[in-house]
């Protein structure tokens, strides 16, 4: 076989998806005849956000795009890191804060999607992951406060009256139902939050990557 790359002279070295490898023996590059999957392309890069936003798995993607699933992890990782939080310059605007639970690898280990969005443009404004601290949740209040907001709506968990003046502070329940149906929204368009399923996150560190896809791309 002749290098791609090189034009030059390609012998047997070990196999993948039970294909045969070749080294170019001038380059050092392997390569194979044929491929069981194909390389991502910058179509692909679009697919793979737009039906990762609409309540497609990994597996899913996969099979629609013929791109193997470990590259559509590694490609959903990627493009999350391109995409930087929005800055936001607005004040005097309402927010709501609330977790969502969620679990990672298994059922015994929980994680909560801490987010805010503006009550009127439904933007989100900040998320976290992980517990419901005080730290945790303290970073998404931090990033509210910065905007100095006219009233933030929240439940009513413990932690908020430490982190939020009392005179911008409301825990009315009838206040939060645009984030109540924001999780049901993301919870129906992005698979890995699907209740009564067997889809789940591996790691926090998809979760977030497929979240940041989601509400800032
Ligand atoms: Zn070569």
């Amino acid at each position: 076989m002749e290098c791609k790359h090189c034009k030059g002279i390609c012998i047997k070295k070990g196999c993948q998806n039970r294909r045969q490898k070749y080294c170019c023996k001038a380059c050092g590059r392997y390569q194979q005849k044929t491929y069981t999957y194909k390389l991502c392309t910058a179509d692909d890069d679009q697919n793979i956000i737009k039906l990762n936003n609409i309540g497609v798995g990994i597996n899913g993607i996969a099979s629609f795009t013929g791109i193997s699933k470990a590259n559509v992890v590694n490609k959903i990782k990627q493009l999350s890191k391109k995409i930087k939080k929005p800055v936001i310059t607005e004040n005097q605007q309402e927010y709501e804060v609330d977790e969502m639970h969620t679990i990672i690898k298994s059922k015994s280990s929980s994680c909560y999607i801490i987010y805010a969005i503006n009550k009127n443009t439904k933007q989100v404004i900040d998320f976290t992951l992980g517990a419901r601290t005080k730290e945790n949740i303290g970073k998404v209040i931090s990033a509210l406060v910065h905007l100095i907001p006219k009233k933030i709506f929240t439940d009513n968990l413990n932690i908020y009256p430490g982190l939020i003046a009392k005179s911008i502070h409301s825990t009315n329940q009838y206040k939060t139902n645009r984030i109540e149906r924001f999780n049901l929204t993301l919870r129906t368009h992005l698979k890995r939050l699907n209740r009564r399923t067997i889809c789940f996150s591996k790691s926090i560190a998809m979760l977030e990557s497929c979240l940041k896809l989601y509400f800032w791309q």
